[in-house]
This record gives structure tokens, sequence and C-alpha cells, in this order.
């Protein structure tokens, strides 16, 4: 289960950025890719990344594997 558990990619937003930082995130959905392959679906996504998106950012695009990781890797959970 990674960040793109609802698979709910919003089109009037920029999916294939970070919506943290602003990078690319190098979600395999804005490549074309099954989203199965993201590395979301396989990396622990922080508790404290997620708390730090607005409601409306979760499950729309993907983080990039630094937020993912958090600021202090405590914790880390899967995302959906
Ligand atoms: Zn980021």
């Amino acid at each position: 289960m990674g960040i793109h558990s609802g698979h709910m990619i919003d089109p009037t937003l920029d999916a294939s950025l970070c919506p943290l930082c602003g990078r690319s995130n190098q979600c395999a959905v804005t490549a074309g890719a099954d989203p199965a392959n993201c590395w979301c679906m396989h990396t622990p996504v922080s508790r404290e990344a997620l708390d730090r998106l607005a409601a409306e950012q979760r499950d729309r695009s993907c983080l990039c594997p630094a937020c993912a990781a958090g600021p202090a890797n405590q914790q880390p959970v899967l995302a959906g």
C-alpha cells in the first residue's frame, strides 16, 4: 500500500512533482508505468511526511523518495 492507494491522480496538478519539496518524485504513474511498480509501493512512507500534506494533496501526487523517508525516519508507516 503506497501513496497511490486511492489511485486518484489529479489532472489539474502536476503529479510528477513532490508536493512537499517540488522536485521530481520519480513516480511510476506519471511515467506511464504501473503504479504497482512505483518505488512508494516498496518504501515505507513517513507519517510525518504525510501529516505535512494538505488533505487535498493526499492520494493525488506522489512524494519524492527523500520526503517520504521523513526528516528523522521516525516510525515509518505505509501510506494508505
Ligand atoms: Zn519531496
